[in-house]
């Protein structure tokens, strides 16, 4: 179980809204921080240890700031975050460059930056020779482990994705890299995606540990590190629980010690790069009910659309819903809470059991910390919410403003309307 509580007290919250226009994406500092701690104590066995922060989860450069204070790198996959990271001063071995199907330019600006370059295939070593003319200094695979791991919905089964060399890939690309000279390597898996089950990531870091092992006897290279990946969930339902981090990280650090320590492949670093459980309980869509419409069902109509959040339309997935200032009312009703999209699955929640909902109630919805704003589009001409941030003295920042129209229609030359003879 846990309680689905707001970052502040409901006069602060009205005080915000009041300040700044709904809908918004708000985040809570002092939460994330808190976070930001209890992960790295849970793996303060591991000298070296390091989380990359997944750039995708919240691509807002104050936040990657804060995490970066917290000692977190950033993991990036594709320029726009190279550039996002390089500008909070995140570069060198501080970026994890975890990308796939990637065009020259963005490894080329990896490298220049000094990143850890993880390759996604084994014909990528020979592209990135081929275009940057040389090999990184460090070598990083991502490993699929195909049958040997069940997947779960949001990433499916790895053997049907795309991402990751095979186990025989592996052997014979370190053995490349090893011929060409590269002396530093590493090894990477992503497997799961908001996965709560604890003994996953126990599995995971065994399945590389033990691969560390049998690569090093065969081929007689030194691992500087492993990458388990991100994947950790968060409670979205207030009846699920969270991962417990100071047994995922006893459980792993058992595993090390059994296979990596009495192997002699001590020390190996243990890199992590989770998004969602990093930022995504700490963010909260703030939003006003504009209609009530009853007609087959009762709709609550928000000011915030899938523009804002699109994981409940895109994956069914439950964010759950305050109605602020009413969560002691102990009636409830059924309703579909919509936005305004074309588009009928532009919907927070179906059938969901809520207090009463009267139009301009404030309607909070939870989690949206990661893959929240991020994943937002501008579907039906929509713009995208600002971003705030709740700072640890009770102050709030604009950390994004809010998409306009300008910024909509910026790629379009209107006045080449008139030259434009139909
Ligand atoms: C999306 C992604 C992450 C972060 O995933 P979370 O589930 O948010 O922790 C990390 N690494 C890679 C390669 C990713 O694609």
């Amino acid at each position: 179980m846990n309680k689905k509580t707001l970052p502040c007290s409901i006069d602060t919250l009205n005080n915000i809204v009041n300040a700044h226009s709904t809908p918004f994406h708000l985040y809570d500092e002092k939460a994330m921080r808190d976070n930001a701690k209890a992960l790295k104590k849970a793996f303060a066995w591991n000298e070296g240890f390091k989380e990359y922060f997944a750039v995708k989860g919240t691509p807002n450069p104050y936040l990657m700031k804060l995490l970066k204070a917290e000692g977190f790198g950033s993991d990036c996959s594709s320029l726009g975050e190279l550039i996002l990271s390089e500008k909070i001063g995140n570069i060198g071995e501080n970026i994890m460059f975890t990308s796939n199907d990637t065009p020259a330019h963005e490894f080329k600006k990896a490298y220049e930056l000094g990143a850890i370059i993880n390759f996604d295939d084994i014909s990528h070593i020979e592209f990135f020779e081929k275009q940057i003319g040389a090999l990184p200094e460090l070598v990083c695979f991502r490993y699929n482990p195909g049958a040997l791991k069940e997947g779960n919905a949001i990433i499916g089964n790895p053997e049907d994705a795309k991402y990751g060399f095979t186990r025989e890939q592996l052997f014979e690309g370190y053995k490349i890299c090893k011929s060409k000279g590269v002396k530093r390597f590493g090894l990477h898996t992503m497997v799961a995606s908001n996965e709560l089950q604890e003994h996953y990531f126990t599995e995971t870091a065994q399945i590389l540990f033990d691969l560390v092992v049998d690569i090093n006897k065969e081929l007689g290279i030194d691992f500087e590190f492993i990458n388990i990946g991100g994947g950790i969930g968060i409670p979205y339902k207030p009846e699920d629980t969270a991962v417990n981090l100071d047994n995922i990280g006893q459980a792993i650090e058992d595993a090390y010690n059994n296979t990596i320590v009495k192997a002699g492949c001590a020390p190996l670093k243990l890199y992590m790069e989770c998004a969602r459980m990093i930022t995504g309980p700490y963010g909260y869509l703030v939003s006003k009910t504009l209609h009530i419409k009853k007609t087959y069902k009762t709709y609550v109509g928000l000011d915030a659309c899938m523009a804002d959040l699109m994981r409940p339309a895109l994956y069914g997935a439950y964010h759950h819903i305050t109605v602020v200032g009413k969560d002691d009312n102990k009636e409830k009703f059924c309703y579909d809470v919509t936005g305004s999209l074309c588009e009928n699955n532009d919907k927070f929640a179906i059938d969901r059991q809520l207090p009463k909902v009267e139009v301009g109630d404030i309607i909070v919805i939870h989690d949206t910390g990661a893959h929240g704003h991020s994943m937002g589009f501008n579907y039906n001409a929509k713009t995208r919410s600002a971003e705030l941030l709740l700072r640890q003295d009770g102050s709030v920042i604009e950390i994004r403003r809010a998409e306009t129209l300008d910024d909509l229609f910026a790629t379009l030359d209107f006045d080449g309307l008139d030259n434009f003879k139909v």
